[in-house]
């Protein structure tokens, strides 16, 4: 894995959603702060989390990956091209490789066409099929994602959510992407149907060699799916290490706390959970010095001013934290 191809890389990403006052002569008055300076690689075939609380820029990273809003600042570096700077025919082209899983698999599926046609949609989009060749792709999709190709027939309504959510993986796989970022794919489903829906992406992923960002809001499910995670607080990634790193040897405070939330199957093995006082602070006026400051429980004075620094903790394993820098 190691030795596969960067696939994306991104540098020092920055998304800041302008406040306005005034209809007329409309004025800047602060920004939203939503991603703020975030950098990661994922490789081919490899799958990264992404993981934090609601609100803390993961969709946002999301959307600018796939180049629908604008950053305020950084690099997207896919294949080698920094794909910030390219036109809106160039970007068509790109978007091909970079298909999109959604939480909400039945609001993202247009519920007056055909399975078959929201399938076929950008096979259309991009050009790639028409007629019986159209038709062939279609059915070999739905068999790959273990639905039928009398399914195609039938409409968004008639599907649970787990199948919709399968629908939505078939029209992701129409145009053979390399990445697929996926937006909590999972969130919306029952238990038993998320374990499901992971295995699926584990055999595609196997089988079509393709590379995952998994956005997730807890820690649980992207134990089950990625080889590394990155920690998200209030648009930053505080902690980025191999999966094995991450639970076995969690660092920032922050995470600590996410993992302390994951309730452990076997009564003999109790963890004691950490529980956060008080919300993630706004991002229009995130806290001077460390984010976490506010909400950390091992806070220390140099935290409320100073930004904490990259501080290696093992090859491939890194933490925003001053309480590495302290100790040593
Ligand atoms: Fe907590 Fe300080 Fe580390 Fe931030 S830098 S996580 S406040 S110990």
């Amino acid at each position: 894995m190691d030795t596969d191809p960067v696939l994306l890389e991104v540098r020092n990403l920055v998304k800041h959603f302008p406040i306005t006052r005034g209809m007329v002569f409309s004025q800047q008055i602060g920004a939203v702060m939503a991603v703020d300076g975030i950098s990661f690689t994922l490789r081919a075939g490899e799958t990264l989390g992404l993981v934090g609380e609601s609100g803390c820029g993961k969709s946002t990273t999301a959307r600018l990956i796939l180049g629908l809003i604008r950053a305020t600042a950084g690099q997207i570096l896919f294949a080698g091209r920094d794909i910030l700077t390219l036109s809106k025919a160039e970007m068509l082209k790109v978007r091909r490789d970079i298909q999109i899983i959604f939480q909400d698999p039945y609001a993202s599926l247009n519920p007056r066409m055909t399975v078959q046609d929201i399938i076929a949609e950008p096979l259309e989009i991009h050009q790639l099929a028409k007629g019986i060749q159209k038709e062939q792709r279609v059915r070999e999709l739905l068999d790959v994602v273990g639905l039928n190709s009398y399914h195609g027939r039938r409409y968004p309504r008639e599907f649970s959510g787990g199948q919709r959510q399968r629908i939505g993986i078939a029209r992701a796989l129409a145009v053979k992407p390399k990445l697929l970022v996926c937006d909590e794919p999972v969130s919306a489903l029952d238990v038993s149907i998320q374990a499901q829906v992971v295995n699926l992406l584990q055999d595609l992923q196997a089988e079509f060699g393709l590379a995952y960002l998994f956005i997730a809001h807890d820690l649980s499910v992207v134990k089950h799916i990625a080889n590394r995670v990155a920690v998200m607080y209030l648009g930053r990634i505080v902690e980025l290490s191999s999966k094995e790193d991450v639970y076995q040897n969690p660092s920032h405070p922050y995470t600590k706390a996410l993992l302390s939330a994951i309730p452990i199957p076997d009564p003999a093995h109790k963890r004691k959970r950490i529980v956060l006082k008080g919300d993630v602070p706004s991002p229009i006026h995130p806290p001077m010095g460390c984010r976490f400051h506010t909400r950390c429980p091992q806070l220390m004075d140099v935290c409320k001013t100073l930004d904490p620094k990259w501080h290696p903790i093992n090859p491939g394993h890194e933490v925003a934290c001053h309480l590495f820098v302290t100790n040593g």
